[in-house]
C-alpha cells in the first residue's frame, strides 16, 4: 500500500494588494532586498504557492522617477501568470491619463478586477474632478477604487490628501462606488474602523503594514493586531477587511503573521483571507 503525501494547502487565501515589475528602476526593490524576496515573476508565484495564496491582484509599483509602472506591463504581467493574477488598473490625475485607464479597463475587460488612486504621491484628493470620468466608468462597471491611505513610503508624501477621512465626502456623494481604503489607513485606523462600519460600500485591505523588523517588531505586530481586531469588533465584524501584503513591502510570512494573530474566530480569519476578496472583486 502506497502512503499518501500530507493534504496539499487549499491555496484559497487571495492576495489583494500585490506589486512587481521587471524594471531595474522599480523604487521597491529596496524592500524586496530587506525582505529577502526574489522580485521576480517566478518568485512571486513561488512565495504564493508556498503560503497557500492562489490569487493575487497586481497594481503598478512606483519607479524611481515617482512615476507609476504603466499599465499594460501590469496586464502583461497578469497574462503571464497564467491566471494566478489580475490586474488593477492606476489612474493618475489627469484627463489623459484617466481616459487611458479607462481605455485599458475596457480593452481587458475580462481581466481587469479594479482601479488604483495613489492618493498622497499624486497632486491630487479623491474629490478632485479629474477622477469623476474614472468613477462613473467604475459604478457602471462594478469595479472597485483602490486608494492609497495613511503612511507613503517616500518623506513627502501628501498626508492630508491620503488620511482615510478624506475618502468619506466621497463615499456620501457616491454611495453606488465600492471604495478600498489601503493599508487600512495606516496609523489611522479608528477612522478607518467608522468609515467601514458607516458605508456599506467602503472595505479596507491590510496590506504593507509591517517591513523589515524594527526595534520592537514582536510589540509591534501585536500593536498592529489589536487596532485591527478593535476595528472589526467596532464595525461589528470582519466583512469589510480584505487580506493583502503589499508584495514586496510585507512578505507574506509576515502578513500571515499579522492574520494570525487577530482575536476573531476561524470563520471570521477566513473572511479576510478569501471570502471577502471573492466578493468584493468577483473573483
Ligand atoms: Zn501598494
Amino acid at each position: 500500500m502506497r502512503i499518501r503525501r500530507r493534504v496539499i494547502p487549499l491555496s484559497r487565501i487571495i492576495d489583494a494588494h500585490i506589486h512587481l515589475s521587471e524594471r531595474r528602476d522599480d523604487a521597491l526593490i529596496r524592500f524586496a532586498e530587506m525582505n529577502n524576496l526574489q522580485y521576480t515573476l517566478e518568485g512571486l508565484l513561488e512565495s504564493m504557492k508556498e503560503n497557500g495564496v492562489g490569487r493575487g491582484l497586481l497594481l503598478s509599483p512606483p519607479l524611481k522617477s515617482g512615476i507609476a509602472l504603466q499599465n499594460e506591463k501590469v496586464i502583461e504581467l497578469c497574462r503571464k501568470s497564467g491566471g494566478v493574477l489580475s490586474p488593477v488598473v492606476t489612474a493618475e490625475p489627469s484627463e489623459r491619463e484617466v481616459k487611458a485607464a479607462i481605455k485599458v479597463a475596457e480593452s481587458n475587460r475580462k481581466e481587469v478586477r479594479a482601479f488604483k488612486v495613489r492618493l498622497g504621491y499624486v497632486r491630487a484628493s479623491a474629490v478632485s474632478p479629474l477622477f469623476e470620468r474614472l468613477y462613473d466608468y467604475a459604478e457602471s462597471e462594478g469595479l472597485p477604487v483602490m486608494f492609497h491611505t495613511g503612511d507613503t513610503v517616500t518623506s513627502t508624501g501628501d498626508l492630508a490628501s491620503s488620511h482615510p477621512l478624506s475618502l468619506d465626502a466621497l463615499a456620501n456623494r457616491r454611495e453606488e462606488l465600492t471604495i478600498i481604503l489601503c493599508h487600512f489607513g495606516n496609523p489611522w485606523f479608528e477612522d478607518v474602523a467608522e468609515l467601514i462600519y458607516k458605508h456599506p460600500k467602503v472595505y479596507a485591505d491590510i496590506s504593507g503594514l509591517t517591513t523589515g523588523g524594527g526595534t520592537y517588531p514582536d510589540k509591534f505586530a501585536n500593536w498592529l493586531a489589536r487596532k485591527i481586531s478593535e476595528a472589526i469588533y467596532f464595525a461589528g465584524g470582519p466583512e469589510k477587511v480584505i487580506f493583502g501584503t503589499d508584495y514586496p513591502i510585507t512578505s507574506y510570512s509576515d502578513a500571515l503573521d499579522l492574520v494570525k494573530r487577530l482575536d476573531v474566530d476561524e470563520g471570521d480569519r477566513e473572511m479576510i483571507l478569501w471570502r471577502n476578496a471573492e466578493t468584493v472583486f468577483g473573483l
